[in-house]
């Protein structure tokens, strides 16, 4: 059945959906507001081409749900929300630049119910003109824009020397082999950190002057593409793309636990199960990448210390620590416990 703007509204349990039209850019815009208990609804605002209006708005619907877990998994004062600019076509720098502003526009008009931060499509530069007009971008401020890469990086680590702990009775990464897939914004600072800690790092990157740089940074050894699935590793970290967990990949992975910064790293929940089945740990993607949300959120909320940022941001190794036991005891992926997790959170703030 064809999806219509009318029924995947009426389809969605979330709180709302504000949406706009620029003519200019034949563009639409939509805001949607999923759970707001925890706090104003916060989420990254997404450009892309889209054939149809409804595949944007069916984007904005799903996203802003994962938002309402993400924040509620990192226990920050923040409502699930994601915004999505649809375009229809190419657009030249002066018309992306007026959709910019016809966007934070909207962001005025909804004086602080949505606030935003980078997503796919958008950059901190865009933050940066959408914060000026707005005061409602998140990681801006006149002065400098925050990087939220590393303290993604520093989630991730404290996250595998949670799963460490829990699958092998110690965190201690060094001698520990762990293979890092994409050193960008995150996997970079990740492979640094690991190797500075004594840990056998390998690394992957479709960039191959990018997957070099690392390695002469970091004294990584670079695996292809091709090689990384043969790869007998403790820990597989992916840091690049979603969805290489997947019914074709779960049977090769030869790894004891999964755990790296990459968003919707299953394709489908099922995988998770698929994966507690191989006896594989699963760290699941919304907990374990949430650093940079959980700073750049206290940033917002206007916390300056250095020290106290990095500490919310290793509490994420006790928030795995305690999702690993559950799901060990209820023998279930921490998938599932996760989600059990989110949703008590939700419901004492309520
Ligand atoms: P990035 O674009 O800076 O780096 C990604 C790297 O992965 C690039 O070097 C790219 O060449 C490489 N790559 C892409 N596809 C690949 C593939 N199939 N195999 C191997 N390498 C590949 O991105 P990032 O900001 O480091 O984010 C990485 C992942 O973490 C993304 O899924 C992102 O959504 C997620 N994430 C990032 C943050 C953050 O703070 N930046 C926060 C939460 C989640």
């Amino acid at each position: 059945m064809e999806q219509t703007l009318e029924g995947v509204v009426r389809a969605w349990d979330g709180d709302g959906v504000f949406s706009a039209y620029d003519a200019r850019s034949e563009s639409w815009v939509f805001i949607a507001i999923h759970d707001t208990r925890l706090g104003p609804a916060s989420g990254g605002t997404r450009l892309e081409r889209y054939d149809r209006p409804v595949d944007g708005l069916i984007d904005a619907l799903r996203l802003a749900e994962g938002m309402t877990y993400k924040w509620a998994g990192a226990e920050m004062p923040y409502g699930g929300g994601k915004a999505v600019i649809a375009r229809s076509r190419s657009l030249d720098a002066d018309e992306r630049d007026a959709l910019l502003d016809f966007y934070a526009a909207r962001l005025v008009s909804l004086r602080g119910a949505f606030q935003t931060g980078v997503d796919m499509g958008t950059t901190p530069e865009d933050m940066s003109r959408i914060g000026t007009i707005s005061g409602h971008a998140v990681g801006v401020s006149p002065d400098r824009t925050e990087d939220p890469g590393p303290y993604t990086a520093l989630g991730v680590f404290v996250g595998i020397r949670a799963a460490l702990a829990h699958r092998f009775g110690s965190p201690d990464v060094a001698g520990r082999s762990i293979l890092v897939q994409g050193v960008g914004d995150v996997g970079l600072p990740l492979a640094e950190q690991l190797s500075e800690a004594g840990a056998d790092v390998r690394l992957v990157d479709l960039d191959d002057a990018v997957a070099s740089a690392a390695a002469a940074r970091t004294g990584a050894a670079v695996v292809s593409a091709d090689e990384m699935w043969s790869q007998d590793v403790d820990v597989y970290a992916p840091c690049a793309v979603g969805a290489t967990l997947n019914p074709d990949t779960i049977p090769r992975l030869r790894c004891e636990i999964v755990a790296g910064s990459a968003n919707n790293q299953l394709l489908t929940p099922r995988d998770g199960g698929a994966l507690h089945d191989r006896g594989i740990l699963y760290a699941p993607d919304y907990v374990i990448n949430a650093g940079g949300a959980i700073a750049l959120g206290r940033i917002h909320l206007g916390e300056r210390d250095e020290e106290t940022l990095l500490d919310h941001v290793r509490r994420i190794e006790g928030r795995l620590s305690e999702i690993f036991a559950e799901a060990a005891r209820a023998d279930e992926s921490p998938v599932v416990a996760a989600h059990g997790r989110a949703e008590r959170y939700l419901e004492a703030h309520d």
